[in-house]
């Protein structure tokens, strides 16, 4: 079996890429020589296959490695492992033109407008989590003389953390927070993604992590990734990925109550008052939902237009959606966006489209059927693109309006006020984001307060900053990423009572 493969990038250069497991800092054959198939969604080709873990002997190796060294880990300096985590961040940078373009020839995202900014991301998430490592500290108090109580926020062992192919290498920087408050991982990769995170892997051992601190199991979820829940070996599950297998990984963990970290789906509406600035609007409307081809869990999928306001709202979005979003081929640079994951994808969002215009919507930019490529040529016949598409005269209880795509679909409707927006907000079992658009700050602090969402942008979508606590309420999950809260989830506080005084 192959351990290594040279491969050629879409632009001619060639690399060298792991296929195996990463596990205790090295690539190790499947125990049972399975393998996992990938392809290049901007083509449909195959680009090759790496080592598939066995769900019982690979996942149990790796759970065992890393509980080894949780124990040496836990006796490194806080100062050393700041030190390691700013080499990784360096290493990554160093390599960003690999990275970028195996992230994009995995996944389909636009090498130049999209998958650079998720590595540039992954350097700046191990420089902000490097400044977390030596302030995980509890509090102390004296609640009486003679008495003093402090808590000890302490790693809690080995975390098990299951990534999705939207975003494969920013998604996994965040779940670095376990390693920086003190734990060791084992990740499962998304199966459509194996590539990326295996590159990643030479680099954190180069940059001196011990052996077992961060492992990789490529592999299926329902096989690897039920493996790796179940296991008692495994203190947490920090996971991202959809509501279906979320509820699916609440069920298996319970088999030692161990903790978990849901960051699920979404269908965040985006609010559109009279007041606002339409010019700004459409903008942040358009990015928040074509960027990384709609395949973003807090995309702002469902909008909604202050009636006075909405044929003007349409025209503009539109007239910028068709100038600022072009359809490309990964490695075009002029490409914003790239193909959708998978043929299946690329399906269900037609079907989705399909289905709207049968409920009644308007089809005023894209369509159910390949859009057109720029530079388009042979090559990327097979790709699953799929265009912006934006269905106007969405109502409420549309599917489109009611159910996650994961795809470039926005649906635009009309509200009459404010307590029709706050229903139509509220009216989803999602609750990851919103987005309000108004000159008014009493509004716009009124809407920030009563929508059921873990984030909102007030003029804006889907802006992120690593200090913000990242997740979602209802079906969207539960528990918090990035920011202290982020850190938080990955301890265990424990409360130390001290008595010195004689009863
Ligand atoms: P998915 O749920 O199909 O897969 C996510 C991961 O779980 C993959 O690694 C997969 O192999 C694994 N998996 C699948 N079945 C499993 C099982 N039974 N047990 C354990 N692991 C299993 O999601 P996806 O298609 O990769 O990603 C898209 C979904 O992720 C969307 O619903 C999106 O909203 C969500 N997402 C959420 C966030 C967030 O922060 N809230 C961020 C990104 C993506």
């Amino acid at each position: 079996m192959l351990l290594y493969q040279e491969l050629t990038l879409p632009s001619g250069q060639k690399y060298s890429q792991p296929l195996g497991l990463f596990i205790n800092n090295e690539f190790v054959p499947s125990s049972n020589g399975s393998v996992l198939i990938t392809e290049n969604p901007g083509t449909g080709k195959v680009i090759t296959s790496v080592q598939a873990a066995d769900p019982v002997k690979d996942v149990d190796r790796a759970v065992k490695c890393a509980r080894k060294a949780f124990k040496s880990w836990k006796s490194v300096s806080l100062i050393e492992k700041r030190e390691m985590f700013f080499r990784l961040a360096q290493l990554v940078q160093d390599n960003i033109d690999l990275l970028s373009q195996v992230e994009s020839l995995d996944s389909g995202k636009p090498v130049k407008t999209n998958a650079r900014e998720d590595v540039e991301a992954v350097a700046d998430t191990l420089k902000y989590l490097a400044g977390w490592i030596d302030k995980t500290g509890g509090d102390a108090f004296s609640p009486a003389k003679g008495k003093l109580c402090y808590t000890l926020h302490q790693p809690l062992g080995v975390v098990g953390c299951i990534i999705p192919f939207n975003f494969p290498l920013s998604m996994m920087s965040w779940k670095w927070t376990a390693i920086a408050a003190g734990n060791t991982t084992v990740f499962k990769s998304a199966h459509q993604t194996p590539l990326s995170i295996l590159v990643f892997a030479e680099l954190v051992a180069r940059a001196g992590f011990p052996q077992g601190v961060f492992n990789v199991v490529s592999g299926q979820g329902d096989s690897v990734g039920t493996a790796l829940v179940r296991h008692l070996g495994v203190d947490k599950i920090a996971f991202t990925g959809s509501t279906r297998v979320g509820q699916l990984i609440q069920r298996n963990a319970s088999v030692n109550l161990k903790p978990v970290t849901l960051e699920c789906g979404g269908k965040s509406p985006i609010i559109v008052f009279e007041d606002a600035d339409i010019d700004e609007a459409v903008k942040w409307a358009a990015f928040g939902i074509f960027y990384n081809m709609g395949q973003i869990c807090s995309g702002t999928s469902r909008c909604f237009v202050q009636r006075s306001r909405y044929e003007e709202f349409l025209i503009k979005l539109v007239a910028f959606t068709k100038e600022s979003f072009p359809v490309g081929a990964p490695e075009d640079p002029d490409s914003v966006v790239g193909p959708q994951i998978t043929r299946d994808q690329q399906i269900k969002v037609f079907s989705y489209i399909k289905g709207a215009i049968s409920q009644g919507c308007r089809i005023i930019l894209g369509g159910p059927e390949l859009p057109n490529i720029i530079a388009d040529d042979e090559r990327h016949n097979g790709g699953f693109y799929v265009g912006p598409t934006i269905l106007a005269d969405a109502e409420p209880h549309y599917r489109v309006v009611q159910e996650e795509i994961f795809g470039p679909v926005l649906s635009v409707g009309q509200f009459d006020d404010y307590e029709d927006a706050m229903r139509i907000s509220n009216d989803s079992q999602y609750g990851l984001g919103a987005s309000v658009f108004t000159q008014s700050i009493a509004q716009a602090h009124q809407f920030a307060d009563e929508v059921e969402s873990g984030m909102v942008w007030i003029n804006s979508s889907n802006e992120l900053d690593y200090h913000m606590p990242f997740g979602g309420v209802k079906m969207s999950g539960h528990g918090r990423e990035l920011g202290k809260y982020g850190l938080l989830n990955f301890t265990n506080v424990k409360a130390v009572y001290v008595n010195y005084c004689k009863l």
